[in-house]
């Protein structure tokens, strides 16, 4: 996986940057390692999915990949949907604004 970059920014940035935020459907996101809760997954499981999910080496549950990507991600006419979208898992939801933190993203300005 390639270096990912991220940025501490204070919380009017980030309120600001997130109001404006257009996510691209670049995909790249979903090619990063994703740590799942409970709940991630008892959403995704009432959906009628069950082989998604498995352990990493600190035990955290974590989403498959297929090809370095997640599983639920679809390419339709060079755009990148996810399958579960609806349900998504928060840190996908949130994706990339954590608290304080930004995470690379081509939709928001360096
Ligand atoms: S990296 Fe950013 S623009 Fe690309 S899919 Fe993820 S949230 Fe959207
Ligand atoms: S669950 Fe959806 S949004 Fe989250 S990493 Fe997988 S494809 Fe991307």
């Amino acid at each position: 996986m390639n270096h990912i970059h991220i940025k501490e920014v204070d919380r009017d940035t980030r309120e600001l940057l997130q109001e404006n935020f257009i996510c691209s459907k670049c995909g790249k996101c979903c090619s990063m390692t994703l740590v799942v809760s409970n709940y991630d997954i008892l959403k995704i499981k009432k959906q009628g999915y069950t082989d998604f999910y498995e352990q990493d080496i600190l035990g955290r549950n974590v989403l498959k990949m297929n090809n370095d990507k997640c599983i639920f991600l679809k390419e339709v006419d060079g755009s990148f949907l996810c399958a579960v979208y609806e349900v998504r898992p928060k840190g996908c939801s949130d994706y990339p604004f954590f608290n304080n933190i930004l995470m690379e993203c081509d939709a928001v300005e360096k």
